[in-house]
């Protein structure tokens, strides 16, 4: 995006797509500030200017929406590393840094709620304090001024539904009625995003497409699918999405090689040995560049209208997956270029650089094809 921000809903409606990096945790635990397992965002508190730099990488490789690293920032979370009473401290200090990051860019600010851990169906006490989690970070949101927030990783229907309800109902920011074709909405428009393990269903039992269509009809801006998956399994999941679905639909994969034998991140399995590889050792089944091209050509052709990457997000695929949509972030200035190598990228029988040829011979071995 360049010049003057329009309006999220605007944009929706005008058919824009919208590209949005999510990911943080798991980047921040592979750089060594976050810690695998309990995956609670403490970096905010102890190195928050890691967290504003991560912001700004993702703005640069061109997503458009700076997400608050607010993912897990809830009471629950914070109260088994007993750091509740920080719990608004972290709360804001990530919105207020994700406000600057997106103000400086021209880019939307998303906040974030996510599965509570508390929820159960059918039980009165996990229900109200699973409600009061997401009301405490909505009002939060809306404080800090945020264009929108997003409910995501919900496993349960009924768990995705309370958290769209608590935005209808807490979240009353920028209110722009006159507008929205989506007539229930109210307040921050919401994105809700479900998590799809090896079912094409919820945990409490309702289809994936069903389950989208009913928070579409209940008033959320967009609804998909976001984590969980890699592109090869995400995908056939969100064609039937949708075919039941009226408006925009999200696609937030993991960027990995995700099977139908292993169709979830948590349950490949690392080719060499065949042992688990989650969370630890799934840099051995990583997506290429090329997977998130294909991937992201894909989207488009679908009409995926709000397109990112979850765990295993990092700068280099978040350019190729903009470029792919025809973009030129600020990032794509560094974009890889094998012909100014001087060696790899020399013409054969160069006369300038007379070392090519040989240099070219022991890096490729006899692994030289007619693309090397
Ligand atoms: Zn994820």
């Amino acid at each position: 995006m360049t010049g003057t921000r329009t309006d999220f809903k605007t944009a929706l409606e005008n058919g824009d797509t919208i590209l949005v990096a999510e990911g943080y945790v798991r980047e921040f635990g592979r750089r060594g500030y976050l810690k695998m397992g309990p995956f609670i965002p403490e970096v905010v508190l102890d190195y928050p200017h890691l967290v504003q730099n991560m912001y700004e990488e993702f703005a640069h490789a061109g997503s458009d929406v700076v997400e608050a690293l607010t993912y897990y920032g809830h009471k629950e979370k914070l109260r088994l590393i007993g750091r509740e009473d920080e719990l608004e401290k972290l709360n804001r200090s990530a919105l207020k840094m994700a406000r600057k990051v997106a103000d400086d860019h021209n880019k939307w600010m998303a906040a974030g709620i996510c599965n509570s851990a508390v929820y159960e169906p059918d039980n009165e006490k996990a229900l109200r304090d699973t409600k009061q989690i997401f009301q405490e970070q909505i009002e939060w949101a809306v404080e800090e001024n945020a264009d929108y927030i997003i409910g995501e990783t919900f496993n349960d229907y009924g768990e995705a539904a309370l958290a769209l309800q608590s935005i209808q109902e807490f979240g009353k920011g920028n209110c722009n009625l006159n507008t929205s074709e989506y007539a229930f909405a109210v307040g921050l428009p919401a994105v809700i995003t479900l998590t799809a393990y090896f079912p094409d269903v919820t945990t409490d039992n309702v289809p994936l497409p069903e389950a989208c269509r009913r928070l579409e009809e209940q008033g959320a801006a967009v609804v998909g699918l976001n984590c969980g998956r890699g592109p090869r399994t995400m995908i056939p999941l969100i064609k039937e999405i949708k075919k039941v679905c009226k408006g925009p639909i999200a696609a937030l994969p993991v960027p990995f090689r995700t099977s139908d034998e292993c169709k979830t991140f948590q349950s490949l399995i690392d080719p060499e040995t065949g042992k688990s590889v989650y969370p630890n050792d799934l840099e051995c089944v990583r997506c290429s560049n090329s997977d998130i091209r294909n991937f992201a050509e894909e989207a488009k052709e679908i009409g995926i209208k709000y397109v990112g990457l979850c765990c295993g997000n990092c700068g280099q695929y978040f350019r190729e997956l903009a470029e792919a949509f025809g973009r030129r972030p600020l990032a794509s200035k560094y974009s890889t270029d094998m012909k100014k190598n001087q060696f790899l990228g020399a013409t054969k029988g160069n006369v300038n650089n007379t070392r090519a040829d040989l240099i070219r011979d022991f890096v490729y071995g006899n692994n030289r094809n007619e693309n090397c």
